[in-house]
């Protein structure tokens, strides 16, 4: 079951019974979790055995539902901070500071024409929460094969989640192989007997990453003499940087998928769990990792949720071996690959054939085949142009490009 997280805005402020509501939900939540730790439970269902008689005669009013829901945030808190607890980091005991309530989906109703939301409160008070209701939201919405799952209503938005069944990966007709790297995706797109180039760039991911490091360093020395407040602002930067790099990722994933979808490929990426920089002495490296891992994270999972089929391959040597005759080079090299053999390529795009290679070996790529030779090397296409923030035509020498 594949689980999509839609947000909305609300058309006019929230009552204050909505209000009240997130107040005695936040107070569910943290009573559970004090109630979790003594008894050393984390399940929904030992939680509601455990303090839902208690609480319900604390709070008669409130809906039975809404409560069960509380203490289903509250396990997932307790999870976690069992978690840091076990890296002897959560010598603390958790608490919820958000306003926020979740209702699961039995608990309010949503007409999907209007977008209206029917929530209940407690017994015999319905509030109606208006959504505002864009195309993006229309696609969710009018989609027959999605069903509706949690509801998560917070001060200034709402979160509906819509399910779906994995729907089945098609049988690629097409590969986009994709080196990953900090500045672009670099790859080999193969259809019949043709292979070219094709690349996204997303230069701006490392420069906001570089500022962001910068500054963060700078705070640190400024308010070095309160740890605190040092702490708070870091983490409201690397709030704020991972927002916008997101953003970022979101439109380079969902260019990649839309020339996947297009022509039926098979994605193929390396696979980076197991990628760690071999020496510490450069933190900047380890920072550097992260939007990787990241935009792999948004191209598997929105591929997942179209049925496109994604491999990922072991990144071995990729760098290094020669598509053509299989030399591997051990000597350091710069930004081209040159091989004895004569065969010269671009790094990135050199280590895509590769990763290519290595999935239609392991024969994860359906029927198709894919000969190096027939690469064309003054072909480029563009998946995605920061500029215009959109794909655009693929462009290198037109008249090869005819051809195809
Ligand atoms: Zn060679």
């Amino acid at each position: 079951m594949l689980i999509k997280g839609v947000v909305f805005r609300l058309e006019g402020e929230l009552t204050h019974e909505v209000k009240s509501l997130f107040e005695d939900f936040r107070l569910a939540v943290n009573s559970a979790i004090r109630a979790g730790l003594q008894a050393r439970i984390t399940s929904r269902n030992a939680l509601t055995r455990l303090a839902y008689k208690d609480f319900r005669a604390e709070h008669p009013r409130m809906y039975a539902q809404h409560l069960v829901s509380a203490f289903e945030v509250a396990g997932s808190v307790l999870k976690n901070h069992r978690r840091r607890v076990r890296k002897g980091k959560g010598n603390y005991v958790p608490y919820v500071r958000r306003l926020f309530m979740k209702a699961e989906n039995q608990a309010y109703k949503l007409d999907r024409k209007s977008g209206v939301i029917d929530l209940p409160v407690r017994a015999g008070c319905h509030v109606e929460l208006r959504l505002i209701v864009s195309q993006y939201h229309r696609e969710y919405l009018d989609d027959t094969t999605l069903t509706l799952g949690s509801l998560t209503v917070l001060p200034n938005r709402v979160i509906v989640a819509f399910r779906k069944d994995a729907p089945k990966p098609f049988v690629p007709e097409s590969a986009l192989s994709l080196d990953t790297n900090e500045r672009s995706l670099d790859g080999v797109f193969i259809e019949g007997d043709v292979a070219k180039a094709v690349k996204a760039d997303f230069p701006e991911v490392a420069i906001i990453q570089q500022r962001h490091h910068d500054r963060r360093k700078r705070l640190q020395k400024k308010k070095a003499h309160d740890r605190r407040i040092s702490r708070e602002l870091c983490r409201r930067e690397g709030t704020r940087e991972h927002h916008r790099i997101d953003y970022r990722l979101h439109q380079v994933a969902n260019s990649v998928l839309k020339f996947a979808e297009e022509r039926r490929s098979a994605i193929v990426l390396e696979d980076l769990n197991g990628i760690r920089p071999k020496m510490s002495k450069e933190l900047n490296r380890r920072l550097s990792m992260w939007p990787r891992r990241k935009l792999h994270q948004i191209i598997e999972y929105k591929a997942h949720w179209k049925g496109i089929p994604v491999v990922k391959v072991d990144p071995r040597n990729s760098s290094r071996t020669c598509p053509i005759c299989g030399r591997i080079q051990y000597s350091r090299m710069g930004a081209e690959f040159v091989c004895e053999c004569g065969w010269r390529l671009e790094g990135h795009i050199n280590a895509s054939m590769n990763l290519l290679q290595t999935a239609i070996s392991k024969r994860m790529a359906g029927g198709l085949r894919f000969n190096p030779g027939a690469f064309q090397h003054d072909v480029m296409m563009i998946l995605y142009n920061p500029v215009t923030g959109a794909r655009s035509e693929p462009n290198g020498t037109s008249g090869i490009f005819g051809v195809t």
